[in-house]
């Protein structure tokens, strides 16, 4: 949360400072271009003053010849040597008028060394001292002292401007007459805008009136404030007779002038131009040209980059903006996908905690349940024990009998030989002696049937002689099966067969299996137990136990495995022998099923896995 914040206030920062950058950006294009579009301006206006200035001393000069070759003019030299005589005056007159039409130059008149006009028109109205009397200006005086005067002023009616030279006539090495040549400039003050249209051209002189201007209003004003000094030289030279001389409404600043109010207000008028200035010196009149250019242009150009480096910084700007906020999007993308991923991880943690405390509960009914099956095989195994010993208990009678039986035939074996010995007679006595070992040997084999089937066997299941089981059994129950006078047919057609159990275990099983026989025969006429031995195609073997008692109650064929399900009488039958029957063989990897046979009695039937011939052999 604080960090979006601070992320999201960074944003800002970083769009301030873009607009900071942008606005920093527009300032530097608009007065570069100001800079660019001034230079540009300055050095076309520098090469305008250059043209003008050049263009207005070929203007002057063109004429600074005329009054010296017409000083020496024939009719100028006999209209000032004999001024009395009319007709040489109106020559000069003539040929004064007809110079003036070739050359274009404005007046030409002829004066004495008085300063009063002896020819030359005067009917235009000259300017004042012009054609009149001009022996007080210096102009005059320089050519009376055979020096080239140069004058300039302006005609007050139309205010052209004018340029004169005058120039001595010699006669016999002396001033005797001044011819004036007046150059009117009007005409070239029009010429001055040919260049551009942009521009105004000022002349001044060297009290700084405008004496020449491209712009109407503005000639023959003053640019700046005139001194006593300057009005006093103006007087003397005579100039501007006439003129009041007012002064221009432009002010300058560093190198602009502008255009201000003829009121006297400060600044440019709304709508006037703003120019920028040049000025050079024309040394050879001792005037100083101004060129002065509306910089309207300038602003015009400037307002152009303005407006396209405001543009393109706003494009910038808007381009930085969507840049921005698409990475602010991709990170909130980024940041949506993080936080699924968590929890994603997190049910994933949640999913797996689960599933350990299910496998946890499912490895401790495991350990449950092997324990149960521990605990089972246990019980199993003690019941094992428990039925061989009840049997044994039931056993005991027989046994009993059988081993009371050879006791009283070998105590009736030693008294006979000692009877024998008496009489002497060793051979009889060696018989009974004999008879006596025999005895002892039989009494050892049923002990030791009795301790075998006895022990409590724990070996796993190993390859046995299923002949060794049978014979083993029928050992055990030799006395039960004497009594009953039964006969136990076991089939022999299996010598050396292994299968897989164990010896005391499968023994076991036959004895539980001929003692239910036993039982059942017992009351009848046939008493016959017969035993099968048969190979299936695999590794199994199947043996049958079938006898020719009453046979199983068909409704109870499905419960004779239960344990303690017996129909026997009270102190006769546990009904434990098949259910232990049932486990052992199980145990041995085999299968035992109950059945009737069709011609009566019970039926056994037996799988069990055969083992190889060899590993019995070996052991
Ligand atoms: P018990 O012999 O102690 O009764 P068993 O588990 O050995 O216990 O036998 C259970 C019952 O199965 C017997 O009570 C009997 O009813 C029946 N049974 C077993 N073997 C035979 C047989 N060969 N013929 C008839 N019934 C049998």
């Amino acid at each position: 949360m604080s960090g979006s914040m601070r992320k999201s206030k960074l944003g800002w920062a970083l769009v301030g400072l873009a607009l900071a950058a942008a606005v920093l950006a527009v300032w530097l294009t608009t007065h570069w271009a100001r800079s660019l579009a001034l230079d540009t301006l300055r050095q076309r206006s520098a090469e305008t003053l250059r043209l003008t200035i050049d263009n207005l001393g070929v203007e002057l000069d063109r004429y600074i010849f005329l009054p010296r070759v017409l000083s020496t003019n024939p009719a100028v030299l006999a209209a000032v040597g004999r001024r009395a005589l009319g007709a040489e005056l109106s020559r000069a007159d003539r040929e004064l008028e007809e110079v003036e039409a070739v050359t274009g130059a404005a007046d030409i008149f002829l004066y004495d060394v008085g300063g009063t006009v002896i020819a030359g028109r005067t009917d235009d109205g000259g300017p004042p001292g012009i054609g009149a009397d001009l022996s007080a200006l210096p102009f005059f005086h320089a050519a009376l002292e055979g020096r080239l005067g140069r004058f300039f002023t302006a005609y007050p009616d139309t205010l052209d401007p004018v340029y004169a030279y005058a120039h001595p006539v010699w006669i016999d090495n002396e001033v005797r007459g001044v011819v004036v040549v007046v150059v009117n400039l009007g005409e070239l003050q029009d010429r001055f805008k040919l260049v551009t249209a942009e521009h105004e051209i000022i002349v001044q002189d060297r009290q700084g009136i405008a004496f020449l201007s491209s712009r109407q209003d503005w000639r023959l004003r003053k640019v700046l404030p005139l001194s006593a000094t300057d009005r006093e030289e103006i007087a003397r030279e005579g100039r501007y007779v006439g003129l009041a001389l007012q002064a221009l409404p432009i002010r300058a600043r560093q190198d602009k002038l502008y255009i201000v109010h003829e009121d006297g207000g400060e600044g440019p008028a709304a709508g006037e131009p703003a120019y920028l200035r040049l000025e050079r010196p024309l040394p050879r009149a001792d005037w100083r040209v101004s060129i002065l250019v509306d910089t309207a242009a300038v602003g015009r150009q400037v307002a152009q980059a303005g407006a396209i480096s405001v543009f393109a910084a706003a494009s910038l700007f808007l381009l930085l903006v969507a840049l921005y906020q698409r990475r602010r999007r991709i990170e909130e993308r980024m940041a949506l996908q993080k936080e699924a991923t968590a929890r994603l991880e997190e049910r994933v943690r949640e999913r797996t905690s689960e599933l350990m405390l299910t496998n946890r509960r499912l490895l401790a009914s495991i350990a449950e349940r092997e324990k149960a099956e521990g605990d089972l095989r246990q019980a199993q195994e003690e019941l094992i024990q428990a039925s061989k010993l009840a049997a044994l208990g039931q056993m005991s009678a027989g046994l009993s009998h059988e081993l009371n039986q050879p006791l009283a035939a070998i105590r009736s074996y030693a008294d006979n030989a000692g009877a024998y010995l008496d009489r002497d007679e060793p051979g009889k006595a060696r018989k009974n002696l004999t008879g006596i070992g025999e005895l002892t040997e039989r009494m050892a084999r049923i002990i030791r049937n009795l301790r075998t089937y006895a022990r409590n066997e724990q070996t796993p299941v190993r390859p046995v002689l299923l002949s060794e089981a049978l014979s083993g059994a029928t050992a055990l129950l030799e006395a039960r099966i004497r009594a009953v006078n039964a006969e136990v047919r076991i089939a022999d057609n299996a010598p050396g067969v292994l299968v897989m159990g164990g010896d005391v275990r499968l023994q076991q099983v036959f004895v539980n299996l001929l003692a239910n026989a036993l039982d059942a025969v017992e009351t009848q006429t046939t008493r016959d137990i017969d035993i099968g031995i048969a190979a299936t195609d695999g590794e199994d073997l199947v043996i049958t136990v079938r006898d020719s008692g009453p046979g199983i109650d068909p409704a109870q064929i499905g419960s004779v495995f239960d344990p303690f399900y017996s129909t026997k009488e009270v102190g006769k039958g546990m009904g434990l022998g098949l259910s232990i029957t049932f486990g052992i063989v199980e145990l041995f990897g085999g299968r035992i099923t109950a059945a009737n046979h069709p011609d009566g009695g019970a039926l056994f039937t037996i799988i069990l896995r055969r083992a190889e011939a060899g590993r019995s052999a070996a052991e």
